[in-house]
């Protein structure tokens, strides 16, 4: 793949800036790649493993002559990290993120980018329960989607190469409106996180009771329940702040199913509950027949 980039600088040097180091590496996209994050202790890190081609010891620094700049930091610290960039941004830079909610992102980046910048918002749907500098690796993005939603007035020919961007790095990419974007993740992935989290706290107090049977005996859907639940606190704490309005939506109608299956359990109504899981049923096929998981055994789940 050709070079597209002179200079990408990464804010944040976690998982996913990680694994965008990586793949551009990989894909040659860029001639240099040059890093930020707060801690001392993360830029360290990030020295010793050589994740990035320069790691430098602010924020303004690392922007200065890049032509993509590249937030990569919890949604909830997306503004004051564009502030503190802003006065280094150089003219005709392209400003994205990959912060899992897009419109708050916008919100807060859009006010602080002088004229001249562009920003073009990205969430690459690509992630594991693992943080920091050492869990990035150069596969992540492949055949996975990477959501752009860019605002009116895009540069098209921005938006172009920004978009072969993400191919190189090996994702598939649409795009669309940024609300749409958060109604849509609160249901694939902003409430199951959440229902997630709740179902291993709820085994957690039962832990306390049982002695830990619920850990000893951990198995089928309760491995990845905990899988889930262990992801990063700080990122999903944001997420349900800034993905508020469509994540009360989706959990309001989740809540009215898990009532109506809760009275057909009490009520003994099988025929509701087999219906039910038929449907359900029918949509992993779907998600398999679209190649975003394989029908391979999990090991979880034969464990039982
Ligand atoms: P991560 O591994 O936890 O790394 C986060 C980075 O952000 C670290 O370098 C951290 O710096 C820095 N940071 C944390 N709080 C900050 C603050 N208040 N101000 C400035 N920097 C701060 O996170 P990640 O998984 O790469 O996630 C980064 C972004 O990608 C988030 O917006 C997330 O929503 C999005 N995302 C994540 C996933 C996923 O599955 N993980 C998937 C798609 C998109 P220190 O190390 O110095 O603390």
């Amino acid at each position: 793949m050709a070079q597209l980039y002179d200079r990408v600088a990464l804010i944040g040097l976690g998982l996913i800036a990680g694994s965008m180091f990586h793949a551009i590496k990989r894909a040659g996209l860029a001639k240099e790649v040059v890093g930020y994050a707060r801690s001392a202790e993360t830029r360290d890190v990030a020295r010793e493993i050589g994740l990035c081609d320069r790691v430098v010891d602010s924020a303004a620094q690392a922007v200065e002559g890049a032509d993509l700049v590249m937030l990569c930091v919890p949604v909830g610290a997306m503004g004051a990290v564009a502030a503190e960039i802003a006065p280094s941004l150089q003219r005709g830079a392209l400003v994205s993120d990959v912060g899992s909610t897009k419109a708050a992102v916008i919100e807060a980046v859009t006010p602080h980018l002088p004229e001249g910048v562009h920003f073009i918002p990205a969430h690459p749907l690509a992630g594991t329960e693992q943080s920091g500098p050492r869990s990035g690796f150069a596969e992540l993005f492949d055949n996975r989607w990477c959501l752009l939603t860019p605002l009116e007035g895009t540069d098209p020919a921005m938006l172009l190469k920004y978009k072969s961007f993400w191919e190189g790095l090996g994702s598939k990419v649409d795009e669309m409106d940024a609300q749409h974007h958060d109604l849509v993740l609160a249901v694939t992935s902003h409430t199951p996180h959440l229902i997630a989290y709740t179902m291993v706290g709820v085994a957690d107090d039962l832990g306390r009771v049982t002695d830990s049977e619920v850990v000893q005996y951990s198995a089928a859907g309760f491995r990845d329940f905990t899988r889930i639940a262990a992801s990063d606190p700080t990122m999903w704490r944001d997420v349900f702040l800034a993905n508020k309005d469509a994540t009360l939506e989706i959990l309001g109608r989740f809540t009215e199913e898990l009532f109506a299956l809760q009275r057909a359990i009490r009520t003994g109504d099988g025929d509701h509950l087999h219906d039910y899981f038929t449907r359900t049923r029918a949509i992993r096929r779907g998600i398999i027949e679209a190649g975003q998981d394989t029908d391979a055994p999990n090991f979880g789940r034969n464990a039982k």
